[in-house]
């Protein structure tokens, strides 16, 4: 079975053409510069091409995929007749989707009626839905939200405590985000543990990041909220932040509401402790050569990163495995140690060698270590194409 996964950003979209059973990509890549000019990078196992394509709309940049990929020189398949479906990336499903879903107009519908919780992302997901509908009409499409891993949660955990108005009319509660990050390390550790009864902690760092607390593969907490601005900080994220900050900057400035959240989602987190970059590596690089506040925002970062896991070992009465995911979490062995060093108390200790693996899976804690630790390359796309081939198959 073939499975376009498909990643739909306001001005770019990126795109994966997999094989749910085994995983296997066959070609991949990323339109850039929609509505304003147009490039396609495309990748074939090592073989990469990049063209200008005009790339008015969406719809452009979903046709050009289509080409290159039965391109004579470039492409993988003979006609969109061998693509069986598409699955979408999809920020937010709010409360209406605890699963993914097959689009059809009730669940374009839905996701329409999430965009006041996903107003940046759920308008460019839906161009990208609505593209794919307008190029392959009748090809099986599916959604798969971002938010729906975590629906499991108990209200103790997604309710903020605010007046009750707020959530019965607003919709206004935690929701969390990386769902389907953490559904796939969930369900690989289940294969590599050969059990479905497990406490998890799952750490997915990356330049975004967040933590879950999952008991028996169900979500029970989850540390970013309404939006991927809450829990740790990030690479320019600023992470759980007091709202009586933004009333201060505001008044004192003049800033609007808007241009504040603007400054903490983007010039925050590492980049504006460091004053230096996003960027782990360069942090690492800095912090190595004596820079006083790079360190300081790996030893923040670190630190909240250990509350977190300290707090979700409480909400699961213990846990029995930690776990590393995304770029950070997969390839920073100094940043592991540096977290797992506060989680001793836990009985949490690594095997100094075994933690030099970078972008491996691997088991990484001592054996006389209390929790199993492991580095679980996460893979999105592939929880996509697996859940928009098992709806699709029925
Ligand atoms: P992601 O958002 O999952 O792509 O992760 C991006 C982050 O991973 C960036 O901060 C990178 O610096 C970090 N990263 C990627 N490779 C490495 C590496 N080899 N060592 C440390 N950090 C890395």
């Amino acid at each position: 079975m073939n499975v376009l996964v498909i990643n739909a950003g306001s001005s770019s979209l990126k795109y994966q053409l997999m094989n749910p059973e085994t995983g296997d990509v066959t070609a991949k890549g990323l339109c850039e510069r929609i509505y304003i000019d147009g490039r396609l990078t495309h990748k074939v196992g090592d073989k990469k091409v990049v063209k200008d394509i005009p790339m008015p709309t969406h719809s452009e940049a979903i046709s050009a995929v289509l080409d290159i990929l039965q391109d004579a020189e470039h492409g993988v398949i003979k006609s969109v007749d061998e693509i069986d479906a598409v699955g979408h990336r999809v920020l937010h499903g709010g409360m209406k989707f605890s699963d993914s879903c097959i689009i059809d107009d009730a669940c374009i519908k839905a996701i329409e009626d999430c965009i006041p919780l996903g107003p940046l992302h759920n308008p460019a997901n839906l161009m990208g839905i609505r593209a794919c509908q307008a190029v392959m009409p009748g090809k099986p499409q599916v959604a798969v939200f971002d938010t729906a891993f975590h629906m499991t949660m108990p209200p103790k955990a997604y309710r903020y405590a605010i007046p009750t108005e707020y959530y019965e009319n607003d919709d206004i509660r935690r929701y969390g985000f990386h769902g389907t990050s953490h559904k796939y390390i969930a369900r690989r550790v289940a294969a590599l543990l050969g059990k479905k009864e497990f406490k998890l902690v799952n750490c997915h760092l990356g330049n975004g990041s967040s933590l879950s607390a999952v008991k028996d593969g169900k979500c029970m907490d989850t540390s970013m909220g309404l939006s991927p601005l809450a829990g740790v900080p990030m690479g320019t994220r600023s992470g759980d932040i007091d709202a009586c900050v933004v009333q201060f900057i505001c008044n004192k400035y003049g800033m609007s509401v808007d241009d504040c959240l603007t400054m903490l989602n983007k010039k925050s987190g590492v980049l504006a402790v460091s004053g230096v970059s996003s960027d782990f590596r360069d942090l690492e690089d800095g912090a190595a050569n004596g820079n006083a506040d790079c360190q300081l925002a790996l030893d923040k970062f670190c630190y909240e990163v250990a509350k977190y896991v300290g707090a979700y070992a409480a909400a699961l009465n213990g846990i029995d495995v930690l776990t590393f995911t995304a770029g950070v979490g997969e390839n920073g062995p100094d940043t592991r140690q540096a977290i797992c060093d506060y989680l001793g108390f836990m009985g949490i200790k690594l095997d100094p060698e075994k933690n030099k693996v970078r972008g491996k899976e691997q088991l990484i804690s001592a054996p006389d270590s209390a929790v199993q630790v492991w580095v679980v390359p996460t893979n999105e796309e592939l929880m996509i194409a697996q859940d928009t081939a098992e709806l699709v198959n029925g």
